[in-house]
């Protein structure tokens, strides 16, 4: 091993937003997860998926915030139909 390039290598605690740790091989000391195996879906075999993290939820409040405010014109299609339409004359 080269001297001088190696970043230090941790045995690093990973912590799940559902309460689990176990320990990791890493360059970082801790390392905080919003999913592990203990609670993915994939793993736990349930359709049901903790939120803790509030992602859901503000998902939701940006699509939201999306919808209301107003559509752009589209300039650039309106553009390009006029142009394709003198190009078929
Ligand atoms: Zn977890």
């Amino acid at each position: 091993m080269k001297t001088g390039i190696h970043p230090k290598y941790y045995t690093a605690t990973v912590k799940c937003a559902c309460g689990e740790t176990f320990p990791v091989g890493s360059t970082r000391e801790k390392i905080e997860v919003e999913i592990c195996s203990k609670c993915h879906p994939f793993y736990t075999g349930t359709q049901r998926l903790i939120d803790t993290a509030g992602k859901v939820e503000r998902f939701r409040e940006r699509r939201a915030k999306a919808a209301a405010l107003p559509t752009k014109k589209k300039k650039v299609r309106a553009k390009k139909q006029s142009r394709v339409k003198k190009e078929i004359r």
